[in-house]
């Protein structure tokens, strides 16, 4: 797919701009994305933004009308934006906020092309604020939307202030303040029926980048009877924070969960176990290297060896020193002839290694469960089988303890 090189335009006309960027969270007839942008230059003391412009996409569907395809991505807003952003031949030094309003979220070839794109530019930043969410139902493009924040861009939902901002940047006002449709609606007198759209649209997105994982899958995979079989997945919960004037604080946006990527032999893919999907997610963040970062790992089964995560991990930890790496285990992969040296490795790179125990379950369960607001339910005998593994697990790490000290056992 080549995108075409399109210039954009300054602004848009007032109609134009009323109808496609209507805040209605479901509206058929709108076909093209627009996109208004502006590019800044983080500390470039005038302050001004780098450039400014419109893109119109073409022709997607109406939402309502799921069977129809839409075609030639290449020549959606977003694509259009990207091509001619990356013809501009910038500075790779100079590091550029951009911010995007668009009237729909992105669709997926897009998000492909952004994901690709940030993951090329690390001296860019990607503010993605829309009227309204695309197909926000339907799970792919909802999987669509959580890539895009996984990815670094943040995901937002147009407040009545950027609105106003749109209307006085992007669009030939004629001097004419923004009046915000519904305003002269009999039966919803403003900002009712606009604020109403903001709120649902805004709670929605909030849910849908929470990404919840469904109380079967986490009852089935963190189990924590060492005898379970069938689990051929491994799930892992995390949460990362910030350490600010000695204390740690939560970082919501980069809370959420994964599992190991299935193997595409049609795209040649080889699978991935989901600790080394974890550490390829890491430089999207974009985190500053001056602060001091916990991450915290709830994962079904203890780093395998033999594919090598426990190498990989250690390599990452001794890369990133601002890191520091938490792992409760609900078992112990013993499948893996190596498991014990993958455990001693992590321990000797740094990463605090333990049980899982009740106490955290729970945790997981309020934190990265669906649960419908019902409590958690331990299994027959967690507690008796958290204390065991937690037994064999310190037999492990004395072990290597002790062999460190010359007393090979
Ligand atoms: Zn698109
Ligand atoms: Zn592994």
């Amino acid at each position: 797919m080549n995108p075409q090189i399109r210039n954009p335009v300054e602004r848009m006309y007032r109609p134009t701009f009323y109808y496609n960027f209507e805040n209605e969270p479901i509206l058929c007839g709108r076909s093209y994305t627009w996109l208004c942008y502006e590019v800044k230059i983080r500390k470039d003391p005038s302050k001004f933004p780098w450039d400014t412009g419109v893109f119109r996409g073409q022709s997607i569907p109406c939402p309502l009308l799921l069977s129809q395809m839409y075609f030639q991505p290449e020549h959606h807003a977003e694509m259009c934006f990207l091509s001619w952003f990356c013809g501009n031949q910038l500075p790779a030094y100079k590091c550029f906020q951009i911010t995007w309003f668009v009237s729909w979220t992105p669709c997926l070839d897009c998000v492909a092309k952004v994901a690709e794109f940030l993951a090329a530019h690390p001296n860019v930043t990607l503010t993605i604020s829309a009227a309204r969410l695309y197909y926000y139902w339907e799970k792919d493009w909802q999987r669509a939307l959580r890539r895009l924040s996984q990815a670094g861009a943040r995901v937002k939902i147009m407040d009545y202030e950027e609105f106003e901002y749109c209307w006085e940047n992007f669009v030939y006002n004629e001097g004419e303040p923004f009046m915000p449709w519904y305003k002269f609606d009999d039966n919803y007198a403003f900002p009712h029926r606009f604020d109403a759209n903001y709120a649902f649209l805004h709670h929605t997105l909030k849910e849908i980048l929470r990404h919840l994982m469904d109380p079967d899958t986490f009852t089935f995979n963190f189990n924590n009877d060492p005898l379970v079989f069938g689990r051929h997945q491994t799930y892992l919960c995390y949460e990362v924070e910030r350490l600010d004037n000695g204390t740690w604080v939560k970082m919501d946006q980069h809370r959420s969960f994964l599992h190991n990527q299935a193997k595409d032999p049609l795209y040649g893919f080889d699978g991935r176990h989901t600790e080394l999907c974890f550490l390829g997610l890491i430089p999207y963040w974009q985190l500053d290297l001056a602060q001091t970062y916990r991450v915290t790992w709830f994962i079904s089964w203890s780093p395998c060896f033999s594919w090598g995560c426990a190498e990989q991990v250690r390599a990452f930890l001794q890369e990133n020193t601002h890191m520091r790496l938490r792992i409760f285990a609900a078992r112990i992969y013993d499948y893996d002839r190596l498991y014990k040296e993958a455990l001693q490795m992590l321990r000797g790179a740094g990463a605090q290694v333990s049980i899982m125990t009740y106490d955290e379950f729970e945790h997981c369960w309020d934190t990265f469960v669906d649960h419908q607001g019902r409590p958690f339910q331990p299994w027959d005998e967690l507690e008796e089988h958290s204390q065991a593994l937690s037994g064999r697990l310190q037999a492990i790490l004395q072990n290597q303890g002790n062999r460190r000290m010359g007393l090979s056992l």
